[in-house]
């Protein structure tokens, strides 16, 4: 049987292990330094009181079909890579899903961080989010709505003290549609700061090191070495897109066919999903506007949680 080794438990390395083992029979491997998987798309929602912090974390120990391998990765060897215990695991093929690297102290991108950050949130009388970066974590955005949907006495505000030339046209609807929410939107930085409001210097993402020296094919996500994937925030910030949970979705979906379609049939078979940037940038831009500036409602967040946690975790 052909050995598949996954590099990160998170929403990429998980839906990918189970996009994979629906479609063939493998080993899987799966490297994570953690004994849980997070859910951390639906943190926002725990904010806003329709899950508990906890309910987002799904122990490992409870896969039958894939094995946890609880260890760190430190490099890569062809299709190998060393563990911070010095040893190497190996597969035929082998498929990174690091997750990012975050560069800020605000850890809202961890169930753990997210709750203490509830805490100071929940006392504060004014939450500002504060963006000075080109690719910030994601999510300050569905947390503010969040907040300010559970606690309306509260004021919540985003500064973009910076936005990049190529989503200023994102600015104006994105203020309008935060009024609706009571958020307000602005680019000016925020007022001098009071003892009893809270500040969040939102974090910005870069590659993780793992990533490093990786080329990719934006068609595959195969990189230079063979049979080598890189999926998820870092296969999404090297290929210059927002580095969100669809993207990763969508990419460890394409992976898993690839590798699929090879182990079964001999060669590699994807259908991709047609961008319609490529067909109707109008109509794409329309798009990416109110997806940008409404962020994802916490009811559909609710409806994908509830498919993860029934059909997807509890099925590896
Ligand atoms: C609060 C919040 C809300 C969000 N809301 C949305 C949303 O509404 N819609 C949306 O599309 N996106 C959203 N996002 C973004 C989305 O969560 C990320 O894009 C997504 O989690 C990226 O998936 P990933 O698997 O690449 O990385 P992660 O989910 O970060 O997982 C990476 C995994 O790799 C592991 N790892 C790290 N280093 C190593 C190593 N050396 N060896 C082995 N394993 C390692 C980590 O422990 C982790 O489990 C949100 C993000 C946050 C923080």
């Amino acid at each position: 049987m052909r050995r598949v080794v996954v590099v990160g438990g998170g929403i990429a390395g998980i839906y990918f292990a189970y996009r994979l083992l629906q479609a063939t029979e493998a080993e899987v491997l799966l490297v994570e330094p953690k004994p849980v998987h997070e859910f951390v798309i639906g943190i926002p929602m725990a904010y806003g009181g329709l899950v508990d912090f906890k309910d987002l974390i799904f122990p490992l120990t409870q896969m039958r079909r894939v094995k946890h391998v609880w260890d760190h990765a430190v490099a890569l060897d062809g299709r190998c890579v060393r563990l911070s215990s010095s040893q190497s695991v190996c597969g035929d093929y082998m498929v990174l899903a690091p997750g990012s690297y975050k560069l800020g102290t605000a850890e809202y991108w961890s169930v753990e961080g997210s709750e203490k950050l509830y805490g100071l949130m929940k006392r504060a009388k004014a939450v500002r989010f504060v963006v000075s970066e080109f690719t910030p974590v994601m999510g300050f955005q569905e947390i503010a709505y969040a907040v300010k949907t559970r606690f309306p006495d509260k004021e919540v505000s985003i500064h973009l003290v910076y936005v990049s030339d190529d989503y200023q046209f994102l600015l104006e609807p994105w203020k309008a549609k935060a009024k609706e929410a009571g958020v307000e939107v602005t680019g000016d930085p925020p007022p001098h700061k009071a003892v009893d409001e809270l500040h969040i210097s939102v974090p910005a993402v870069r590659p993780h090191p793992l990533a490093a020296g990786l080329d990719l094919r934006p068609e595959t996500l195969e990189t230079q070495y063979d049979r080598v994937y890189l999926i998820g925030d870092s296969a999404l910030l090297k290929l210059g897109l927002p580095p969100i949970g669809w993207g990763s979705l969508w990419q460890a979906s394409i992976v898993a066919q690839a590798i699929a379609s090879e182990i079964s049939r001999g060669y590699i078979d994807i259908s991709p999903d047609e961008w319609s940037s490529q067909t109707d940038a109008d109509s794409f831009k329309r798009w990416l506007t109110y997806r940008m500036v409404t962020g994802t409602p916490l009811v559909h967040l609710k409806g994908l949680y509830q498919i993860w946690a029934r059909n997807v975790v509890s099925s590896l």
